[in-house]
């Protein structure tokens, strides 16, 4: 690959990251004010303890959000609440039938992407943003 390559693949690269962040904004926008209030900080991370106390932040406030809304909820099942995220709005599919997160659990780890769960792809948008934000 000789340099004028390089230079177009780097531009590439470059406009390609541009278009990402600014994907990433307009899910952003398109949030809830108490969802965007919610993630609020994300832009401020300056390492990357920064930026992992900023998601732990983010999702317990993401889940007391959910708490004061009634309308989230679905049902109560064996015990465990259950609802759809306030972010994706999508509702998992239980073992039995059943819809939704559990809640607080399935939905924080709904969130986080944890324990072989589906990450949300809006909350994982936002945490893009938060470390293109500190990468830059
Ligand atoms: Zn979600």
């Amino acid at each position: 690959m000789n340099t004028c390559d390089l230079l177009f693949v780097e531009d590439e690269i470059q406009t390609l990251r541009t278009d990402l962040f600014m994907a990433r904004l307009t899910i952003l926008e398109l949030m809830s004010e108490p969802a965007k209030n919610a993630l609020e900080g994300f832009s401020g991370c300056r390492s990357l303890e920064e930026v992992q106390r900023w998601e732990r932040n983010a999702i317990e406030k993401l889940l007391s959000l959910v708490q004061t809304s009634a309308g989230e909820r679905h049902s109560l099942l064996e015990g465990a609440q259950r609802v759809s995220c306030p972010l994706c709005k999508k509702s998992r599919q239980g073992n039995h039938g059943s819809m939704g997160f559990t809640f607080p659990r399935g939905l924080r780890r709904h969130f986080a992407g944890t324990h072989n769960s589906y990450q949300c792809p809006v909350f994982e948008a936002t945490l893009g943003l938060c470390r293109q934000f500190f990468t830059r």
